[in-house]
């Protein structure tokens, strides 16, 4: 079993015995996994305090065949995103991006670009402060990756152009017009927030937070993308009923 390398984002770890951690990781090389780190609850454990959730690390592992957990050898830290979680927005934020990782992303199929996405928004959120701009360029580039998206401009029923509103109801591949909107379509979204939507999640996240405020419609759009990835994952999100009550 030769001891392999990648990078890695630790999504999620729970305590495995006494002295055991298993880590849910999205790494560089083999995408999203899962591995046991022996002996990482202890003092002097190879692992240090690298496998806390969300850190970025270097992660050295056995490959086995056939085995749903994989053994991880030992993790260096390459960059932390423990201290900006003491903002609890931020923690809870942070939180959404990691469920949704684990529920979104397939096991182990490689995807470079979703992996430099979850980092460009955790150091966006980092450097910024912000959520709302960070969560809504990650949900909308998680869905766009994955080839969810829909057609933004145009009702998902009859084809036309959507005008000042879309609406949009639980279950649905995309937005409905007026006209063909029913009693399900519980989410109105303005053209506006659509407009924006389009435009700016097409540049880097970096350049949109430091070019100007958060726009108005960010939140609305934002809910409108997590609508869209619940109904694509047929389950709630325990982490978005605590943004909507705390951010
Ligand atoms: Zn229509």
């Amino acid at each position: 079993m030769p001891l392999r390398e990648t990078e890695a984002v630790v999504l999620r770890t729970h305590r495995l015995g006494e002295a055991d951690k298993i880590a849910s990781l999205f790494t560089r090389h083999w995408g999203r996994l899962r591995g046991v780190a022996a002996g990482a609850l202890r003092p002097k454990s190879r692992f240090g305090g690298t496998l806390e959730p969300l850190s970025y690390v270097r992660l050295w592992l056995f490959e086995r065949e056939n085995r749903d957990l994989l053994r991880l050898n030992s993790a260096e830290l390459i960059e932390s995103f423990f201290e900006m979680q003491k903002d609890y927005r931020v923690q809870v934020a942070a939180q959404y991006v990691a469920e949704v990782s684990e529920r979104f992303l397939p096991e182990r199929e490689v995807n470079e670009r979703a992996f430099r996405l979850l980092l460009a928004v955790l150091r966006g959120m980092k450097r910024s402060g912000e959520i709302n701009r960070p969560l809504l360029y990650f949900n909308y580039w998680l869905l766009r990756l994955g080839g969810f998206l829909p057609d933004l401009a145009h009702c998902a029923a009859c084809g036309r152009a959507l005008g000042e509103e879309g609406y949009y109801g639980p279950g649905s591949e995309g937005l409905l017009c007026a006209g063909c909107r029913t009693s399900q379509t519980s989410l109105t979204v303005s053209a506006a927030s659509l407009g924006m939507l389009a435009t700016r999640c097409q540049g880097t996240l970096d350049l949109w937070l430091a070019g100007e405020k958060a726009p108005a419609g960010v939140r609305e759009a934002r809910r409108f993308l997590e609508e869209l990835i619940e109904s694509h994952l047929e389950r709630k999100l325990v982490t978005r009923q605590l943004l909507a009550e705390e951010v």
